[in-house]
C-alpha cells in the first residue's frame, strides 16, 4: 500500500495520483473520536482491528488518541504488536488468540509488549500463566465473558470456574485480571431482547468474578451501537471501531466520514441503442449514450454485488453503474451528449463514494447497494493494495493546505 501524508496537498507528486485515489481524512476520523467520547463518561478504547478496518492502524490509532481516546483494542497479538512497533505506549487490549500450538508465544509476546489479552477458556488462562511464568512478568488479562453472541466468550456454565482459577493465578503472582469483557449480539437494535439478556448477564458474571475474589477495573461490553444507544451499558470502558469511521449504526449521531474514492475516466464512448455492455451481457443500453469506463473493480474493494444499482458522482450528477463490476473495470452510463453531465472527456475524475456531503454516493449507498454493511465495503477497500492511498493529517498545518472539495482534481 502506498501512503503519502499531504502537508500540502498540491506538493504531492502527480503520477500515481492519475489513477484511483482513496483519500483518508484522518480530520473526519479525529472528529467522529471527539464526537463519540462526548456521548459517555466511560474510558474509550479506539477499536483498530484489520488495519483499521483498512483505514491504516496507526493512522487511525494515533488520531483517535489525540482526541479523547486512551486505549487501543485489536484482534491479534500481531496486530497489538504493530501498533507497539509504531511507538504506542498506552493500554492496547487483544481479544482473540488461537489456544493450542502457539497460544503461549503468542501470549509471551503479548506479555513482554505489556499487551492485555482476553481470556475465554481456562485453556487460554493456563497458556497465559506459562507465558507470564516463562518471562517472570505478571500478565493482564480481561476475561470474556459471551453475553449472547456463541462466539469467542467463555461460556456462562464455565464462566465461574473461569473466575475461580483466574483468582488462583493471581494469588500466584502470574495474572492480573484487570479487566471483564462482553459483546452483544443484536446491538444495531436497542429493543431487541438479546440486549436485555447479555445486559443482565454480563452483570451477573461480574458478580460471579466478585464472589471469587477478582475485581477487574476495565469492565466493558459497548461498542458502537451500544455506546450511541445503550447509556446504560457503558460500565467503565467502551470499545469503539466503525463509529470512529463515521458510521453510526443507529443513526443517532451525525458522523463524518472519512474516505473519499476518486477515479479518471480511461475512456468514454458513444453506444447506439442494443449495445451490451461487460461480461454477460448483463445490461444493453436501452438508448444511444456515451459510456465511461473507470479503471477500478472488484479486486479494488467495489463490491461486485453492487452491480445494476450503484451510481457514481461526475460533474455533480449522479450516473448509474451499468453491466457487470468487473475486477479492474466498471463501466457508467453518462447519458447523451448534452444531457445532464453535458461534455465530459477521458481523464474526468469522478467520485465513486464520499462524505456525501457534495451529493456523491456514500459507503451507506454502496453497502444497500450491494446487500452488506458498511464494515464490509469498508475492508473491501482498504485492502485493496492498488488504490493510491492519500492520507490528509487531522490537523492541517494552515488552513490553506487544507484541500478544498474537489482539490484532488487539481494535483491529477
Ligand atoms: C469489532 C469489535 C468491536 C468494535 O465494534 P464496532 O461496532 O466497530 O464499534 C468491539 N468489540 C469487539 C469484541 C469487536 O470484535
Amino acid at each position: 500500500m502506498s501512503a503519502v501524508a499531504l502537508e500540502p496537498v498540491g506538493a504531492t507528486t502527480s503520477t500515481p495520483l492519475a489513477g484511483p485515489v482513496l483519500r483518508v481524512d484522518l480530520s473526519a476520523v479525529a472528529a467522529n473520536t471527539a464526537a463519540i467520547a462526548a456521548r459517555t463518561d466511560t474510558d474509550l478504547m479506539a477499536v483498530v482491528k484489520a488495519d483499521g478496518m483498512g483505514l491504516g492502524a496507526v493512522d487511525v490509532a494515533r488520531t483517535a488518541l489525540a482526541h479523547g481516546a486512551g486505549w487501543l483494542g485489536v484482534t491479534t497479538v500481531a496486530e497489538a504488536l504493530a501498533l507497539r512497533g509504531a511507538g504506542i505506549d498506552v493500554p492496547v487490549l487483544s481479544w482473540l488468540t488461537p489456544s493450542g500450538a502457539g497460544c503461549v508465544e503468542a501470549y509471551v509476546a503479548a506479555v513482554l509488549a505489556d499487551v492485555d489479552v482476553a481470556v475465554p477458556t481456562a485453556a487460554h488462562l493456563a497458556a497465559l500463566e506459562q507465558a507470564a511464568t516463562l518471562v517472570g512478568r505478571t500478565a493482564r488479562a480481561h476475561l470474556h465473558l459471551d453475553t449472547g453472541v456463541a462466539r469467542d466468550g467463555c461460556e456462562p456454565q464455565r464462566w465461574a470456574a473461569l473466575c475461580t482459577a483466574a483468582r488462583a493465578g493471581e494469588l500466584r503472582g502470574a495474572l492480573d485480571v484487570v479487566g471483564v469483557m462482553g459483546h452483544l449480539p443484536c446491538s444495531e437494535d436497542p429493543d431487541h431482547p438479546s440486549n436485555t439478556t447479555g445486559r443482565r448477564r454480563f452483570r451477573w458474571g461480574l458478580g460471579v468474578a466478585t464472589t471469587a475474589g477478582l475485581s477487574p477495573r476495565h469492565r466493558h461490553l459497548a461498542a458502537t451501537a451500544v455506546v450511541l444507544s445503550q447509556p446504560g451499558a457503558h460500565h467503565t470502558l467502551v470499545r469503539v471501531g466503525i463509529g470512529l469511521l463515521g458510521v453510526d449504526p443507529g443513526d443517532t449521531l451525525a458522523l463524518t466520514a472519512p474516505l473519499t474514492l476518486t477515479a479518471p475516466l480511461v475512456m468514454v464512448r458513444q453506444v447506439r441503442a442494443g449495445t451490451p455492455v461487460g461480461y454477460g451481457a448483463a445490461w444493453s443500453a436501452p438508448a444511444r449514450t456515451r459510456l465511461g469506463l473507470l479503471p477500478v473493480g472488484y479486486a479494488d474493494g467495489l463490491p461486485r454485488s453492487a452491480s445494476g444499482r450503484a451510481e457514481v458522482m461526475v460533474r455533480g450528477r449522479r450516473c448509474p453503474v451499468v453491466g457487470r463490476i468487473a475486477m479492474d473495470q466498471t463501466v457508467v452510463d453518462l447519458g447523451e451528449a448534452g444531457e445532464a453531465v453535458g461534455h465530459v472527456e477521458a481523464g474526468e475524475r469522478v467520485t465513486v463514494l464520499g462524505p456525501g456531503a457534495q451529493g456523491e454516493p456514500t459507503l451507506a449507498e454502496w453497502a444497500r447497494w450491494s446487500g452488506t454493511i458498511t464494515a464490509e465495503v469498508l475492508c473491501g477497500l482498504g485492502a485493496s493494495a492498488r488504490l493510491h492511498r492519500v492520507v490528509v493529517p487531522a490537523h492541517p498545518p494552515t488552513t490553506s493546505s487544507r484541500p478544498a472539495t474537489g482539490g484532488l482534481r487539481s494535483v491529477s
